[in-house]
This record gives C-alpha cells, sequence and structure tokens, in this order.
C-alpha cells in the first residue's frame, strides 16, 4: 500500500522558508514583497484561486494587489495595467490569472510582462530559459511536482519518468525539468499509443490531462511514484484527481491525494518565485 504524499505539509513547507525569508528582507533590507494580481471577469473558480494567492500573500508576510476587472475589459486597457505594474517597484511579480476573456489575446498579455517580473514563468523568455537551465523561475505546479517527488527521498537520475500530457503550464515544463534532474523521460498525449504499457515501464509517473480516473491501477508499475496533478470537478461537487486512487495506491509506493497533493504547492511556489523575484530585483540574488 501506497504511502500518501502530504501535499498541504510540504507546501506548509516551502510557506515557512518563503516567510522567514521575506521577514529577513524586510528587517535587513526594509524590502516588502510585494505580488500583483490581476482577474478580468468573474468566473468563480478564478475567483477562489485569486482569493488563495491573496491570503497565501498575507500568511507570508507579503503586499497583494489585487486589480478585480470588469469582463468587459479590452485588451488594450489591460496591456496598459500590466505594463504600469511592470513599473511598479512595491511589484515584484505579476499573475494574470487565466483564463481570460475569449476578446483578449492571452499570448499578447504574458508577453506583455516584464520577464523579471513573471512569477508564473510563462513568458517565451522564461520558458526559454528553462529548456537552457538557466532559469529564475520555473512554473509553480510542475516545480511543486519537483519538491513532492524530492520529500519522498527519491532519486530521479536514472529513473524512467513518464508525463502524461504535454500543456505548456504542466506537461511540457515538467519533462524538461525531470529530464533536468537525469530522469529517462516520455511525455505521453492524446496521440500516444500503447498507453498502457508505457505507464506500466515508469518508475516516476506525473499525471496531467485533466480527466477524473483516467489512470488505473492496472497501468502502475509496482512501487512507482505516483503524482497526480489533475483537478477535476465530478457531477456530486467532489474534486478528484486523474488517477483512480484507490486502485492506484495499491501499487504505487507513494502517491499524492486530490485534493491534499499538487494543489497545495502550486501557490506556495508561487510565493517563492515572488520571493525570488524580489531579491533579484533588489540585486540580492
Ligand atoms: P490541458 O492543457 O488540457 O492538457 C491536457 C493534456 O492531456 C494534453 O496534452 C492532452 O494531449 C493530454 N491528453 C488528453 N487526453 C489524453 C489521452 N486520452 N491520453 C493521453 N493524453 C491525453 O491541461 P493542463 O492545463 O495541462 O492540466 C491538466 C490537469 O491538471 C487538469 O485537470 C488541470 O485542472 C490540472 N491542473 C492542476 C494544477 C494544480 O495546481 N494542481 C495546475 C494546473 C493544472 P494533446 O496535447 O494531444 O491534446
Amino acid at each position: 500500500m501506497a504511502q500518501l504524499i502530504d501535499g498541504k505539509a510540504v507546501s506548509a513547507a516551502v510557506k515557512a522558508e518563503v516567510a522567514e525569508e521575506a521577514a529577513k528582507l524586510k528587517d535587513e533590507k526594509g524590502l516588502k514583497v510585494g505580488l500583483a494580481v490581476v482577474i478580468v471577469g468573474n468566473d468563480p473558480a478564478s475567483r477562489v484561486y485569486v482569493n488563495n494567492k491573496k491570503k497565501a500573500c498575507e500568511a507570508v508576510g507579503f503586499q497583494s494587489f489585487e486589480y478585480a476587472l470588469d469582463e468587459a475589459t479590452t485588451q488594450e486597457q489591460l496591456l496598459d495595467l500590466v505594463n504600469v505594474l511592470n513599473r511598479d517597484d512595491r511589484v515584484n511579480g505579476i499573475l494574470v490569472q487565466l483564463p481570460l476573456p475569449k476578446h483578449i489575446d492571452e499570448k499578447a498579455i504574458i508577453n506583455a510582462i516584464s520577464p523579471e517580473k513573471d512569477v508564473d514563468a510563462f513568458h517565451p523568455i522564461n520558458v526559454g530559459k528553462i529548456m537552457i537551465g538557466e532559469y529564475s523561475f520555473l512554473p509553480c505546479t510542475p516545480a511543486g511536482v519537483m519538491r513532492l517527488i524530492e520529500s519522498t527521498g527519491t532519486d530521479i537520475t536514472g529513473k524512467q519518468c513518464v508525463v502524461i500530457g504535454r500543456s505548456n503550464i504542466v506537461g511540457k515544463p515538467q519533462a524538461m525539468l525531470l529530464l533536468q534532474k537525469n530522469g529517462t523521460v516520455t511525455i505521453c498525449h492524446s496521440k500516444t499509443k500503447n498507453l498502457k504499457e508505457i505507464c506500466l515501464g515508469a518508475d516516476i509517473l506525473v499525471v496531467a490531462v485533466g480527466r477524473a480516473n483516467f489512470v488505473t491501477g492496472d497501468m502502475i508499475k509496482e512501487g512507482a511514484v505516483v503524482i497526480d496533478v489533475g483537478m477535476n470537478r465530478l457531477d456530486n461537487g467532489k474534486l478528484c484527481g486523474d488517477v483512480e486512487f484507490e486502485s492506484a495506491e495499491k501499487k504505487a509506493s507513494y502517491i499524492t491525494p486530490v485534493p491534499g497533493g499538487v494543489g497545495p504547492m502550486t501557490i506556495a511556489m508561487l510565493m517563492k518565485n515572488t520571493l525570488t523575484a524580489a531579491k533579484q530585483q533588489a540585486g540580492i540574488e
């Protein structure tokens, strides 16, 4: 039976580290770390994420600047705000909550955020830096997954790592990070053939598909580390991962629950990125 990887505990440890460093920055350098969060429209899920980010900022001693814009905000108005935040010295990190309303080009907004303040690490410059291993920020969810794997004491070197999903925000950067830690990495997607066979070879399996209970126990190698990135809302309102937990936990050595696994890590890593941004902007790191 698998051991649970406690994302709440690991994320609390990351946030405690960040809070300690933030307090030191304030005491020793008079620097207060600031994160600006921009939300456009009234998507309830986005609202929840933004509120959680605000709470996390308070918990680690950051200033948070929230900009809740009307659904009818134009792309030009949003670009203007991003440019103002790029120049605002109180703001070390800028996060524009996605998805944006359809009339706004997300790429144009992401590209307008100063790479030094791009704490989501979505800007092409930061994405490119991940490819060459010279990054300042890592995208929050894959970075959180790496911390969770690390928390199990698993050495990634030489391990067969399988990532299901190739999105720009999870699957692709996840694969790069595992590769940088010397994993032998296979990326699977909707056109992959023999998915079950490939999964059965995985020592480390990261699942980011967005389909409830997609990976079942019979697809998991005995003793594998299984990380479930999926967050699927069922008809009964419950949150459910991409991995069928009951059958998977019988095969895995370590497994993340949903909720309480990868989810809490994403915000913790966002706080870490914002702290890094503040230090770099102050010439400390
Ligand atoms: P996405 O952009 O929709 O990507 C899903 C990926 O799954 C795609 O690459 C797709 O392949 C692949 N896929 C779909 N059906 C498949 C199949 N039958 N076999 C193999 N691969 C298949 O989703 P995402 O943004 O990466 O997110 C994935 C999940 O993680 C979602 O549930 C999301 O809510 C969750 N998530 C959680 C967090 C967190 O903080 N915990 C953060 C981000 C995302 P193609 O490329 O071929 O279409």
